[in-house]
């Protein structure tokens, strides 16, 4: 892939950009998103580039259920296990403006329902 096609999450992984890193293992990556929407506010990413759900397939089987582990341990560790909103936008349609797969972990106010 040409440099210049990389996503800016892709950039954090390669480390061309920084991050506030909050967990990092083989497979993913979490960081503190740069404009937070709640008082916590962390994106979870998988290292390779899948570009949002709609490129998931079963071959993401493993990939993604360590990341759903990953996030129930993170919420354990950022200490808002008591009350978290996991969202991923897929599609312009669904506001997602950077197109490499991520999760939005929100924590520490209440939350509405049904999301905007
Ligand atoms: P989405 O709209 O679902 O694609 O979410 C993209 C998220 O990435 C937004 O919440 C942005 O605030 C966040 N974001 C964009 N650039 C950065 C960055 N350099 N570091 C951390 N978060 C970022």
């Amino acid at each position: 892939m040409n440099a210049d096609e990389r996503t800016i999450f892709k950039k954090i992984i390669d480390r061309e950009i920084s991050a506030d890193i909050v967990y990092e293992d083989e497979h993913c990556l979490a960081f503190r998103d740069i404009a937070p929407q709640a008082p916590t506010h962390v994106l979870l990413i998988p290292k390779r580039e899948l570009r949002s759900m709609d490129d998931v397939t079963d071959s993401e089987r493993e990939l993604l259920g360590h990341m759903m582990a990953v996030i129930s341990q993170l919420a354990r560790d950022l200490g808002i296990s008591e009350g978290y909103r996991v969202v991923t936008n897929c599609g312009a349609g669904a506001g997602q403006e950077v197109n490499h797969l991520h999760f939005h972990i929100l924590a520490g106010r209440k939350m509405q329902w049904p999301p905007g």
